[in-house]
């Protein structure tokens, strides 16, 4: 026991607040029951409880202390994080401005931050037998489903859970009992471990390049080094995480590998599973609760000794870590948009720093503060310039279709260019960043265009559903027929989505085998992967998609990638929009010859002499990112400076101007001289969800200074009146305007 007013806890609850709450412990409770990290119930608001974490225990609050409450329980034994993890979440909070309570229920696991017990408990499972390995298909060849889920347990190779199953197979039920009465299936204790027997080593000899590389990479084991490992698409970067992750595995350590796609885990899994027989681990966002759950402690307590997941990944506590591995850093992905805005990229970097361990940062385009940090030689640039094995790089070609008879979104040269692939049983990959049939309908009579009420932008057509849909809220209408201005029926659509692409294909090729990828088509748990799988075994003629196509992929067969409209990103109103055009055309491009057919790239575009594409296409992505970091450094924009935009958004527009004129007015009080200013402005999308939203961009040419001036400045904005009339958000090194 002890003196009871020495000992306050210091509480972080899942709350908006930029606090701790400071708590009195339970009557019972012993010091060494209150470790930092362990979770706590305690009373909240009138007759309600929440789970916290408790940070550390102090002996005194700025609280009376009659006025504290007690902890309620004591949840834990041991603590959920342990104190590094600690450190690190307080960091982020302190960086981002961002209340710490969200910083730290973000990082958790759902069971974790719904107090539940942390027992793994054993799902019913299945696998197969050694009768089931041998047995011949043929013997289920009235039974399809039995003979469909036999194939994925052989593949497989390792039990299934009922979730697992049901993500590739619908009404599974009955055919799994007919297995398992035949002896092919038996129940088992779920065992997410990769066996031993499962690897076959690929034969894979490193070239020079990839040599040099994973040379450099081993001189800087055991020290912080971030690595900008350069390589253009197909140039065998994975071949170098695989080295750099088994120097770390050799060295007992841990390895973190972010993906931008989910659809990219499974490609990289069965790799890994080829190479390791280290434990893996695999978190994001479509793994069930308890998956998820599972993967975060093994990875926790050392038994996963490779993490591989998407952006949230990036908080997995790990004991021992060696290496962090950041595959395609330049992608948006990255950066959460919502709620806690952090860079999972840069919070790696961050980690890395902390466990004093190298990083890779791999990509073949790279972002441009990736690219300054290599020029002022704070990364090491590793470079892999040519592809591996046998690929050549893709001839890229822009095609002027000014002028050209179109069919729909597309020209007929490359409708051309797609049939003769078609005709010689090679995969046709075409781009279009833009979901649904149509982007609008127009009245031909008297320009009255569909628009979201709540979003004041263009309602997208979807045929398949035949909606309206709005892409900024998720909202739908139905059609109508006539204009509900003028009642005239001559409504056009105008604009082309995926949707679009697919119907012409169908048309001009009736006899290619068409497969749409978008977030529509993919909407069904396990889908992308039959649609992933169909493509690898060339049941699909031509690939028509959006970004969730363009990202990692390795596609061998394709041999032609189209991009069907360039032009949208040429003029976009973000200074990063020719930046993440740039990336998008070579990433696309990328997915074109990566086996031994050489790849053609096709670039659709009415402005054939625009600069961006030139410089691209003719001197490539590294010169054309010096022109821009050129550009960037003469408006003193990132990476020539840093930036912080707070958002603000409320039904009335009148509120949003005052909060932040206060706002600035508030800044500027801090400091003045350091500092650029901008706004308030509306913002690029001025209105969402039936919100007008403003903003307020603070630009300044040092980092400290930046964080020196936000933090006063935020804990000014949480006691503004103004500020409660309107929701407002601070997002640190923002990626995007709107
Ligand atoms: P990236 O991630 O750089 O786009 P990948 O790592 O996916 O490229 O490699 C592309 C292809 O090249 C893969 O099929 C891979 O197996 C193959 N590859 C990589 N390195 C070599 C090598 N040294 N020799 C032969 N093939 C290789
Ligand atoms: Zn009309
Ligand atoms: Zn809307």
């Amino acid at each position: 026991m002890f003196p009871e007013q020495k000992c306050i806890l210091r509480i972080i609850l899942p709350a908006p607040l930029r606090r701790y709450f400071d708590y009195l412990p339970p009557k019972e409770s012993s010091i060494e029951e209150l470790q930092p990290g362990i979770r706590v119930r305690v009373p909240f608001g009138k007759h309600k409880e929440r789970i916290g974490l408790l940070l550390s225990v102090s002996d005194h609050s700025n609280i009376a202390e009659n006025r504290l409450k007690r902890v309620t329980k004591i949840i834990d034994k041991t603590p959920v994080l342990p104190k590094r993890h600690l450190s690190l979440l307080e960091w982020a909070s302190s960086y981002y401005h961002h209340p710490i309570g969200e910083v730290f229920f973000n990082a958790l696991p759902k069971a974790i931050r719904q107090g539940k017990t942390l027992d793994i408990h054993h799902e019913q499972s299945w696998q197969i037998t050694p009768a089931g390995i041998k047995a011949d298909n043929n013997v289920l060849v009235n039974a399809p489903v039995q003979s469909h889920l036999l194939e994925l347990f052989r593949e497989r190779r390792q039990s299934l859970t009922r979730t697992q199953i049901q993500q590739f197979i619908r009404n599974w039920q009955t055919p799994l009992r007919g297995l398992v009465h035949k002896g092919f299936i038996e129940e088992c204790r779920y065992t997410p471990v990769t066996e031993e027997t499962d690897i076959h080593p690929e034969q894979v000899i490193l070239n020079t390049d990839q040599e040099r590389a994973c040379k450099t990479l081993q001189s800087a084991f055991n020290t912080y080094q971030p690595f900008l490992l350069d390589g253009v698409t197909g140039s065998g970067k994975t071949e170098v995480y695989m080295c750099a992750i088994q120097m770390s595995l050799d060295a007992g350590k841990q390895a973190l590998i972010l993906l931008p796609e989910i659809g990219l885990t499974p490609q990289l899994i069965t790799r890994f599973k080829r190479r390791f027989s280290a434990r893996i681990a695999v978190l994001h966002s479509a793994l069930s609760d308890s998956d998820r759950l599972r993967s975060w402690l093994q990875a926790r307590d050392g038994e996963a000794r490779i993490v591989l997941g998407t952006r949230s990944a990036i908080w997995t506590p790990l004991p021992d870590p060696g290496i962090y591995i950041v595959d395609e850093e330049h992608d948006a992905s990255y950066k959460q948009q919502d709620g806690f805005r952090y860079s999972a990229r840069d919070i790696a970097l961050i980690r890395a720093k902390r466990d004093n361990t190298p990083v890779i940062l791999g990509t073949a385009t790279p972002s441009m503060e990736t690219m300054q940090n290599a020029i002022a030689g704070r990364y090491q640039h590793l470079l892999l310039p040519q592809r591996a094995g046998e690929a050549t790089p893709p001839r890229i070609r822009i095609l002027d279709v000014r002028g050209e008879k179109m069919h729909g979104p597309l020209s007929e040269l490359l409708l051309e260019l797609i049939e003769e692939q078609v005709k010689q049983h090679k995969q046709v990959l075409l781009f279009l960043n833009r979901r649904g049939y149509a982007s609008t309908m127009l009245c031909h009579q008297c320009g009255w265009i569909a628009i979201c009420t709540r979003c004041e932008r263009p309602l997208t057509y979807h045929k398949a559903i035949n909606k309206l849909c709005c892409h900024h809220c998720g909202s739908q209408k139905s059609i109508s027929l006539a204009c509900p201005v003028c009642g005239n029926a001559s409504l056009l659509q105008i604009g082309h989505g995926t949707e679009r692409i697919e119907e012409v294909l169908q048309r001009q090729l009736p006899e290619a085998r068409v497969l749409r990828i978008d977030r529509d088509s993919t909407r069904r748990r396990g889908s992308m992967q039959s649609m992933l799988d169909s493509i690898h075994t060339g049941e699909a003629d031509i690939l028509v998609g959006t970004q969730m196509l363009a990202k990692g992929h390795h596609f061998p067969r394709v041999t032609l990638a189209g991009i069907v409209d360039a032009d949208r990103g040429l003029f976009g109103a973000d200074f990063r929009a020719s930046e993440h055009l740039a990336q998008l055309l070579i990433q696309v491009s990328g997915r074109a010859g990566r086996s031994r057919d050489a790849g053609k790239v096709i670039i659709q575009t009415h402005y054939p002499d625009h600069v961006l594409l030139t410089t691209l296409i003719g001197k490539g992505y590294r010169e054309f990112s010096r022109l821009l970091l050129s550009e960037r450094k003469l408006a003193c924009l990132p990476p020539f400076s840093h930036l912080a935009l707070l958002r603000a958004e409320s039904f009335g527009k009148s509120n949003l101007q005052s909060f932040l004129e206060d706002a600035r007015s508030g800044i500027i009080s801090i400091n003045q001289q350091q500092l650029e200013i901008l706004g308030p402005v509306a913002a690029p999308q001025e209105k969402r969800v039936g919100r007008f939203r403003m903003q307020l961009l603070i630009q300044a040419t040092n980092r400290n200074v930046l964080r020196r001036t936000l933090e006063p400045w935020v804990q000014s904005l949480e006691k503004l009146a103004s500020g409660r009339k309107v929701r407002w958000s601070l997002d640190v090194d923002p990626q995007d305007m709107l």
